[in-house]
């Protein structure tokens, strides 16, 4: 079995992963909609909440931001990604060279994340930075 240790710095915004989910009310079946609980044609549910994603479940891209999880999955950041990764089992564990970033212009990103987060009630200004994150997969 191997673990996989990935260092990231993103320049952006964190979110709460749960933020990113929004209840919906959806038909429990097609039958017409009555104030009853249940349909009472084919007994389905008249109405059933469920929770919608604001984002692609398959590519996990919000607008042109790849979505870099915490280990926990209950943080999501986008923006600007730096990332460091090694691959292996403990014995092939090595210290990490340091990596040259390229430093994203920041106004220009600010202003990307915030035209893509605002539609979708996300956008937090406080939530702007630079976050430092160490994920492990196993
Ligand atoms: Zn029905």
């Amino acid at each position: 079995m191997s673990v996989n240790y990935t260092a990231y710095t993103i320049t952006g915004i964190r979110l709460g992963m749960a933020d990113l989910y929004k209840q919906v009310d959806n038909r429990g079946c097609d039958h017409p909609e009555t104030k009853a609980k249940f349909c009472k044609e084919c007994g389905s549910p008249t109405w059933i909440q469920e929770e919608e994603p604001l984002f692609d479940e398959g590519t996990e891209v919000i607008g042109k931001f790849k979505m870099m999880f915490s280990t926990d999955r209950n943080f999501v950041y986008l923006g600007h990604t730096v990332e460091v990764d090694e691959y292996g089992t403990h014995d092939a564990f090595r210290p990490i060279e340091s990596v040259e970033v390229q430093f994203p212009a920041l106004i220009q990103l600010n202003d990307e994340l915030a035209a893509v987060l605002e539609p979708l009630g996300l956008w937090d200004q406080e939530k702007f930075g630079i976050w430092t994150v160490l994920h492990c997969s196993y």
